[in-house]
């Protein structure tokens, strides 16, 4: 069976890679009617914190990445932390020092510091050929007892090729010699990342390690800690590069980068695990918008490109926007109204605003809206009066006292109308007015006195909303602005 995991570290903000390959993750297993896990690796305890931690799982949940086994999901391989896995990891650290695979270095970070830094001066690879991987293991932990801590390193092979052929990329080959005895811990409870990464693969029988192409120089170390284990290697799939629209890194530069901040600016979590889905994946044509169900159906490896993702936010918008108009207008009201409210600064339950009013302001808005977090803004003429410039009433080359003259009109038809009217209705009252005369003198000037918008929705879905005497009392504003 098909097994995948994704394996977030808790050290920052849920970022797009890692919910990228959280998610091809997810959808490879789905697709493949396997499992999929997910595993914290905690193990850098300084930087781990156990916000970051919610914000994964909280992350995950909200974009509907569900996985079949983790630390609040258990399952059989539990526990799904790394600092709680620590027993596990001396086993296997004990097996590859008393194999031989494995040795203590007893050098300083001062010290191998000042290295890395000779050998990238002199333009060498950051290796360290290590002269204690040939020191008895007695005499090492002679050494070890005074000095009381050294690193576990790999005793990386001389002369090897390591090559594995990646779902993606195709064949991959590395030289050991370029590899140098990378470290696998910071002693026998203090797993590193190469190493515990391996140890839980195996031991969670990962089938499938899907993940970010910056991770490719990790593989061959990891291949051959795996090698030395005696382990079943996984099948690798390296995903391309998220970039940016400028094709660089995707970094805070271009925008948001943490899933939160998407959240917060009104992006529905069903656009987004949709864009998601097709950074580095299409399933051929040109098809876009597709619902997760048809996403898992279609979902391979084959189809993930080489090349990088662009991640482009336009594109996003155009996509939220889609989802936004498939939404029942009970649903998109009541996503809504938190941005409503925390962009006038009151609760609508304690204000005039009927729900009912809500919702058609919100029905208004639908066609147009792109993320939630625009409502405010474009709604903002229904909660509160409008400021504008007079010069945005004037319509063509009309005088302003045609402007004027304008405006009494519409104010004396609304003034004997009955509120509330519908859109309909006062639509026919205006065209009977307006006859075969020009409708954008009158309709323009009022539409800007109800607004205050160079756009917006037209003026007789506006009169359906708003109270009689408020758009009576907008257009004599209007007048007042001409006088
Ligand atoms: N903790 C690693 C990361 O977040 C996991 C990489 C892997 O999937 O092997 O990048």
């Amino acid at each position: 069976m098909v097994r995948t995991r994704i394996a977030p570290s808790p050290t920052g903000s849920l970022h797009v890679g890692t919910l990228r390959a959280a998610l091809f993750n997810y959808l490879f297993a789905k697709s493949q009617g396997g499992s999929f896990a997910l595993r914290i690796e905690d193990t850098d305890i300084e930087r781990s914190d156990k916000k970051f931690e919610k914000e994964i799982f909280q992350g995950f949940s909200w974009l509907g990445i569900i996985a079949d086994e983790g630390p609040l999901e258990g399952g059989p391989f539990a526990p799904y932390r790394q600092t709680e896995r620590i027993g596990t990891y001396s086993k296997y650290l004990e097996l590859l020092l008393s194999q031989g695979n494995a040795f203590y270095c007893f050098h300083s970070e001062e010290n191998l510091e000042r290295e890395r830094k000779e050998l990238m001066a002199a333009k060498r690879p950051p290796i360290h050929a290590c002269e204690y991987r040939s020191m008895e293991r007695a005499e090492a932990e002679m050494l070890l007892e005074t000095k009381g801590a050294a690193i576990i390193r790999f005793k990386t092979p001389l002369g090897k090729i390591i090559t594995f052929t990646d779902l993606v990329r195709g064949e991959i080959s590395f030289e050991s010699d370029l590899l140098g005895d990378f470290s696998l811990a910071k002693g026998l409870t203090a797993p590193l990342y190469n190493f515990a990464v391996v140890v839980d693969d195996y031991e969670m029988q990962i089938t499938h390690v899907i993940r970010g192409e910056d991770h490719i120089p990790n593989t061959p170390k990891q291949i051959l800690i795996i090698e030395a284990l005696g382990f079943l290697r996984p099948q690798y799939a390296h995903l391309p590069l998220i970039l940016g629209s400028d094709r660089s890194k995707l970094s805070k530069r271009h925008g948001a980068t943490s899933i939160d901040e998407y959240r917060k600016e009104g992006y529905l979590s069903d656009a987004l695990f949709n864009f998601i889905a097709l950074l580095g994946w299409s399933p051929g044509g040109d098809r876009e918008i597709m619902t997760k169900e048809e996403i898992i159906k279609e979902f391979s490896l084959e189809r993930v490109q080489k090349s990088g993702a662009i991640f482009d936010v336009a594109k996003l918008d155009w996509m939220n926007g889609e989802y936004i108009r498939k939404k029942s207008l009970v649903e998109l009201a009541r996503l809504c109204i938190p941005y409503i409210e925390d962009f006038f600064k009151f609760k609508i339950k304690n204000s005039k605003l009927k729900i009912g009013d809500i919702k058609k302001i919100i029905a208004l808005e639908q066609p147009r809206l792109k993320k939630l977090s625009e409502i405010g803004d474009r709604a903002d003429f229904f909660f509160r009066e409008p400021v504008y410039e007079k010069e945005l009433l004037q319509w063509k080359s009309m005088r302003t006292d045609e402007l004027s003259q304008s405006l009494d009109k519409s104010y004396d038809l609304i003034f004997n109308i009955e509120f509330p009217v519908s859109k309909e209705a006062v639509e026919k009252a205006f065209f009977e007015m307006i006859g075969t005369g020009d409708k954008g003198s009158i309709l323009w000037p009022l539409r800007v006195a109800l607004t205050g918008k160079k756009a917006s929705p037209g003026p007789f879905e506006i009169l359906s909303i708003l109270p009689k005497e408020v758009a009576l009392k907008r257009i004599a504003a209007a007048k007042g602005l001409l006088a």
